[in-house]
């Protein structure tokens, strides 16, 4: 009987020991959606219309995320109200020549099928894309740089889109004792 039973318990272990199909992860984070519940959120009516105001561009940087979303829905009072291109680097890939066509072809689907009339540009201090504050060499040649992209993105959207209005932030981060705060810059 014993020989038997070994099988069994040999199959019962492999069952709990592989994770199989939608239960696999082989990730060692939390899962986000605890036992695979659906997830329904409701929104804005507002947001079932056609159109939006605004494109928002920033970089993909996580630190500047949650106040990102802060400035933009609180602070700009845009909630409900713009498309978001999160890119590496935000507008230094429509500076640069070789990505400024793909970026331009991304736009163009929020100014022709959402009709915005406005961009907002946001770039960040210590940027990942530019080789962190360090390869800069100093502070003052980091916000010349990147001041400097800013103006030269605007000055190309609104070559391509004269109608559009262009508003450029530069944001960094600020320590104060234990506290980290983003501050924002508006760049004229
Ligand atoms: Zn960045």
């Amino acid at each position: 009987m014993k020989k038997n039973f070994k099988p069994i318990y040999f199959i019962i272990a492999l069952f709990f020991l592989i994770p199989t199909g939608c239960t696999y992860n082989n990730s060692s984070s939390t899962d986000l959606l605890v036992n695979n519940q659906q997830i329904t959120t409701t929104i804005n009516p507002e947001t079932t219309r056609s159109d939006c105001d605004t494109l928002v561009i920033t970089c993909i940087d996580y630190r500047f995320a949650i106040a990102n979303q802060e400035f933009i829905n609180e602070t700009l009072g845009l909630k409900d109200n713009y498309d978001h291109i999160s890119i590496p680097g935000s507008i230094s890939n429509l500076v640069n020549p070789e990505t400024r066509e793909l970026l331009f072809s991304k736009f163009a689907l929020s100014v022709k099928l959402h009709l915005i009339n406005r961009v907002v540009v946001i770039s960040h201090k210590d940027c990942g894309a530019y080789g962190g504050s360090v390869s800069f060499g100093s502070e003052i040649a980091e916000n010349e740089t990147l001041c400097a992209d800013l103006r030269t993105a605007r000055t190309l959207l609104i070559e391509k889109y004269p109608t559009l209005e262009v508003n450029l932030f530069l944001e960094s981060l600020v320590k104060e004792g234990d506290q980290v705060r983003v501050n924002f810059e508006k760049i004229p």
